[in-house]
């Protein structure tokens, strides 16, 4: 099939928002929108609100396309959403079926963590770094590995998956079903369920929030907490970082990347994370890695998924039929 080129769409399902954007061949965004995605209400209503959004960007001027970042697992080469934890309902859609219908244009569907890995590499914080390992932590994690200039998508379209690489076997049950998953010990969820743990041990800022009513104990309040010098907070996030230097050291010994790029909410008020993370890596790798790599906090905010999934769009038949 002739690809034809210019300006598409590019739409990130992946978090609590549907953001759509249209994107330039140059990677400018503009008509950029936001709605609650409002995940309750079904793949139905979801994919009907998602149209209308779409539509409403592109207005009456013609694009080529449209690229989607949706939450994993699916199948890039099918763009059928198999059944994301995020995505209560969604089991086995045709997403990508469905948009090519309803637009009758070219439709690419990829891994949100993957799209997002893939707009960093492009024209954020993993520009010219290769191997790049990105890493997205906020309600749950994911992640996406650039290798040879390409996203690794391995055999089925379903590699980058850090957040479900085990760091406790002996950890509570993760959203995918198994146990201690570096997602259900680090994630932004994770340090919520951390938060409410200690609020009950009593002896915390933590609990004399929790106390408050109506209050919801969150990672911003850890986050909070630590900043006032709170014992059981910095207990947290020291655990936190351990966990995320354990699984970041398994994906670094596997590739060798030469940049790692963290994105996501939790790490945006990157402070407690970033040196506390360096130091802990030194122990958790091989020695011979030591100072093989640098550690960088992601660019383009919420804008990577919608930029990776565009450009993806762009570039499937360069990426995507090489791995196929
Ligand atoms: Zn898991």
């Amino acid at each position: 099939m002739q690809l034809p080129t210019g300006p598409c769409i590019g739409v990130d399902l992946g978090g609590t928002k549907i953001a759509v954007a249209r994107v330039e061949p140059d990677g400018t965004l503009s008509r950029r929108c936001r709605i609650d995605t409002r995940v309750t209400d079904g793949p139905k209503v979801i994919i009907q609100r998602m149209c209308k959004e779409i539509q409403k960007v592109m207005g009456t001027e013609r694009v080529a396309g449209i690229g989607v970042a949706a939450p994993g697992p699916l199948n890039a080469r099918t763009g059928v959403i198999l059944s994301p934890p995020n995505l209560p309902g969604w089991v086995d859609i045709p997403l990508r079926e469905e948009l090519e219908k309803a637009f009758g244009l070219p439709v690419w569907i990829e891994n949100d963590a993957n799209a997002a890995a893939w707009g960093e590499y492009m024209r954020g914080a993993g520009s010219g770094a290769d191997p790049m390992l990105y890493m997205t932590i906020s309600t749950g994690i994911g992640g996406g590995v650039v290798l040879n200039g390409r996203l690794f998508r391995g055999a089925d379209t379903y590699a980058g998956e850090i957040g479900h690489t085990t760091v406790d076997p002996s950890g509570p049950v993760c959203g995918c079903g198994r146990k201690g998953c570096l997602e259900v010990m680090a994630s932004g969820t994770a340090l919520a369920r951390a938060a409410r743990e200690a609020a009950e041990r009593g002896n915390s800022l933590l609990s004399e929030w929790a106390e408050q009513k109506g209050t919801l104990l969150t990672a911003e309040h850890v986050f909070s907490a630590l900043d006032k010098g709170d014992e059981a907070a910095a207990a947290i996030v020291e655990r936190t970082v351990e966990y995320l230097a354990i699984g970041i050291s398994n994906v670094v010994h596997l590739f060798n990347p030469r940049r790692v790029v963290l994105g996501g909410g939790v790490t945006r008020s990157g402070e407690w994370l970033f040196n506390p993370l360096r130091e802990r890596l030194g122990k958790w790798l091989m020695s011979s890695f030591s100072g093989t790599f640098d550690l960088r906090q992601a660019e383009l905010g919420d804008d990577a998924g919608v930029l990776g999934a565009a450009s993806l769009w762009a570039e499937k038949r360069d990426t995507f039929e090489t791995t196929s």
